[in-house]
């Protein structure tokens, strides 16, 4: 079923009786050529992009909740193209390239707003550091603007530029980067894999990987063993638990990171604001409420729930930036699990096991990261190099101390992991 505009008009006249299923709930085979462990946005464009990209259809995502039901329909869906340092900065430029031509590609509207991206900048330092960044941005190709405070109140007059602490002196203003509907993200990826063959398997644990003589040989699963002859493990935040079923310690901590919503009001943020002197930034959706969110709470844990101490931090930040939002009513708060690596940069590489790849360390960063993800790990799966924007991405950095790219988009700050 192809969407259209001369579609819905079609069918909201002929009482939507012609809508199907947006893919099929097929029974798992007992072989695949490939398994992808993970129904997240990762998983789901690595299998699309398996498929479209390199003709291998025989193959399925398992998923042991229900697609799009992790972190990909938790996070606040900021897509940038900002990354500084090399390794990092082309890979999402990749990304951020292939978002632009998403919902054509899949059919299907992600709703990929590019309604800028604004960083402030609150000192002299910071101003130069931005504007560092800024010119690295240009030079990968991408946009950056540097604006200054009567630039920035122009397009932010709401901005309390004169705060005591925390004066705002302009902005790096990334035009090109935006927000998108993260489960559509989701919805439209797991609909053009499934129309290409591929077999989306919900309900279905992974609780096992088999592996003979340093060669996977498949999965052992809540529905049964299923005989691969590539097995690649996507999931996020439970990216070490799974790991360690292959007897993998993977330099993965996994942290609980929480977000926060308003209830609707009427347009007033047209942008996505990152508060550049603590942990803050914000957008609001098309629904209209105030998207915002911070940093990580500071204790490993796997639990999809947040606590109170960095909810107050996030407020207070919120406060310091646009005094305004204190009269909004905060509806609902909920958290993920991020999958955090050393540096701050994600992990797409094969194993030490034949035939067994990994897809992690996504960090606060990864939503934004799903199409080039899986344009890269199915370019990996499928002729065993990897992609050229994911090249630096490798496991073995982290043993060897070469390599390492410490980046999360601020630059390199290990004790804020
Ligand atoms: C609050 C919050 C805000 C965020 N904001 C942003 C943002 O603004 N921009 C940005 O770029 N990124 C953001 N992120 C990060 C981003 O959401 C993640 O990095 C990214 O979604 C992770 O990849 P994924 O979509 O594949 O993960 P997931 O959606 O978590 O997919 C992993 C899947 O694996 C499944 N799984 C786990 N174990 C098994 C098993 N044993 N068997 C089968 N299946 C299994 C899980 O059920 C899950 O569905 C945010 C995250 C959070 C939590």
């Amino acid at each position: 079923m192809r969407f259209s505009g001369l579609r819905v008009l079609r069918e909201g006249l002929t009482g939507n009786r012609g809508w199907t299923a947006q893919w099929r709930d097929p029974e798992p085979q007992a072989e695949y050529d490939a398994v992808i462990i993970g129904g997240g946005g990762h998983g789901l464009s690595t299998a699309y992009y398996l498929a479209k990209n390199h003709g291998m259809t025989n193959i399925a995502v398992l998923e042991k909740g229900y697609l799009g039901g992790g972190n990909v329909g938790r996070n606040t869906t900021v897509v940038r193209g900002n990354y500084f340092l090399p390794g990092n900065s082309e890979f999402y430029s990749h990304s951020l390239k292939l978002w632009e031509g998403l919902s054509e590609e899949l059919n299907y509207n992600v709703m990929f707003s590019q309604r800028g991206v604004i960083t402030l900048f609150h000192s002299d330092a910071q101003r130069d550091a931005s504007a560092r960044r800024g010119n690295a941005m240009i030079n990968q190709g991408d946009d950056a603007e540097l604006l200054d405070r009567d630039g920035l109140r122009k397009l932010l007059p709401y901005l309390d530029y004169d705060n005591g602490r925390f004066p705002i002196h302009g902005g790096l203003l990334h035009r090109r980067g935006g927000t998108a509907r993260h489960d559509a993200v989701a919805w439209g990826y797991a609909r053009g894999a499934d129309q290409r063959g591929v077999d989306l398997i919900q309900q279905c644990e992974v609780t096992g990987i088999d592996i003979e003589n340093g060669r996977v040989r498949g999965v052992q699963t809540t529905r049964g063993a299923i005989r691969a002859k590539k097995v690649a493990i996507v999931t996020a935040g439970r990216s070490g638990q799974v790991a360690a079923m292959a007897g993998m310690r993977l330099p993965i901590e996994s942290h609980v990171l929480q977000a926060f919503v308003s209830e609707g009001l009427k347009p007033v943020i047209d942008h996505v604001i990152s508060f550049g002197m603590g942990h803050f930034y914000i957008s609001q959706s098309d629904k209209g409420g105030l998207v915002f969110g911070g940093d990580l709470d500071f204790y490993a844990s796997y639990a999809q729930r947040g606590n109170l101490p960095m909810m107050e931090h996030v407020m207070e930040a919120g406060m310091t930036l646009m005094p305004m939002i204190g009269k909004a009513r905060l509806l609902r708060s909920w958290g993920g699990i991020m999958d955090m690596t050393p540096d701050g940069s994600p992990i797409i590489d094969k194993t030490e096991t034949e035939g067994l790849f990994v897809d992690c360390g996504w960090c606060y960063g990864g939503f934004k990261a799903v199409p080039a993800s899986g344009y890269a790990l199915a370019h990996l799966m499928a002729t065993g190099q990897p992609h050229e924007t994911a090249a630096g991405f490798r496991l073995d950095r982290f043993r060897s101390g070469e390599g390492l790219i410490d980046e999360e988009a601020t630059g390199s700050q290990h004790n804020l992991h």
